[in-house]
C-alpha cells in the first residue's frame, strides 16, 4: 500500500496528458490526483498504471481509462454531498474518485470476486464502503433511491428503466449506450415521465452490462 513520491510524479504527468486531451475541470483533476491508481491494478502492470489506458482487472473486466473516468466524472456535474449510484464497481477506482469529490457513493458490482476485492481495497484507503453492494445493477437500489446522479460504467443497449425511475427529478444519468462500441449519453430527468438526452462522445468500448449470475 505504498504511494510514493514517484507515484505522485507519475500522477501529475497523467493529469498533464488528461488536460491535453481536453479535461479542464480542476476539481475532477484534483480528485484523480488524490487516488493512487496503481493500487487498483495488478502489480505486474504497475509500471503502466498512470498511462492513459484501460487495463484488465480479472474476471474478464477492465478498469476504465483515466480519460474515460475523468470524462464521465466531469459530465456528472457533481456537487459535494450528491448521492450517486454507480453501476459496475469493478476495481473501485471510479468509486474512489467520486468519493474524493465529496459524493456519497452507492456502487453495485455483479461479480463477487471483484466486489470483495474492491471493498477491501477501498476500506484500506479509508473510502466509505457502507454502500457497496454485490448485486444486479439493472435493479438499482430502490430502497435507497432517489439518486442525484447515476453513473453507468458498463456498456448497455438502452438506459435501464428501473434506474431511470430511481433518478431524482433534475438528476442526470451518464451512460455509454451501444453494443460493440458505445456513444456516451447524458440523460436528464425533467419530470417523472420526461427525459432529455444529449450525446457527449463516441467510440467507447466498455465491457457489457450483464444480468447478475444466480
Ligand atoms: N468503474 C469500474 C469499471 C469497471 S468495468 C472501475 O473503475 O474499475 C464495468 C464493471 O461493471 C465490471 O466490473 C462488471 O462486472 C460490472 N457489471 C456488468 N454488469 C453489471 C450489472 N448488471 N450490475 C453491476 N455491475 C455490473
Amino acid at each position: 500500500m505504498i504511494d510514493s513520491y514517484k507515484h505522485r510524479g507519475l500522477r501529475r504527468k497523467m493529469l498533464e496528458s488528461l488536460v491535453e486531451l481536453g479535461i479542464r475541470n480542476e476539481r475532477v483533476l484534483n480528485a484523480l490526483y488524490q487516488v493512487p491508481r496503481h493500487l487498483f491494478i495488478d502489480s505486474a502492470l504497475e509500471p503502466h498504471a498512470y498511462a492513459v489506458k484501460a487495463f484488465p482487472i480479472g474476471a474478464g473486466q477492465t478498469i476504465s481509462s483515466p480519460l474515460t473516468v475523468a470524462f464521465q466524472t466531469d459530465m456528472l456535474q457533481l456537487k459535494p454531498g450528491d448521492k450517486v449510484l454507480e453501476i459496475g464497481t469493478g476495481s473501485g477506482y471510479q468509486t474512489a474518485v467520486l468519493s474524493a469529490l465529496g459524493a456519497a457513493v452507492y456502487s453495485i458490482e455483479r461479480q463477487k470476486e471483484l466486489f470483495v476485492k474492491a471493498k477491501r481495497l477501498l476500506e484500506q484507503l479509508s473510502v466509505k464502503t457502507n454502500y457497496l453492494t454485490y448485486g444486479d445493477g439493472f435493479e438499482g437500489l430502490p430502497k435507497l433511491a432517489p439518486f442525484d446522479k447515476i453513473l453507468i460504467t458498463a456498456g448497455s443497449k438502452e438506459a435501464p428503466k428501473k434506474l431511470l425511475q430511481q433518478l431524482k427529478i433534475g438528476g442526470i444519468m451518464i451512460i455509454p449506450l451501444g453494443d460493440q462500441t458505445q456513444k456516451m449519453w447524458s440523460i436528464k430527468k425533467e419530470s417523472d415521465r420526461e427525459f432529455t438526452k444529449q450525446q457527449l462522445g463516441a467510440g467507447y468500448r466498455f465491457v457489457p452490462m450483464l444480468k447478475k449470475k444466480h
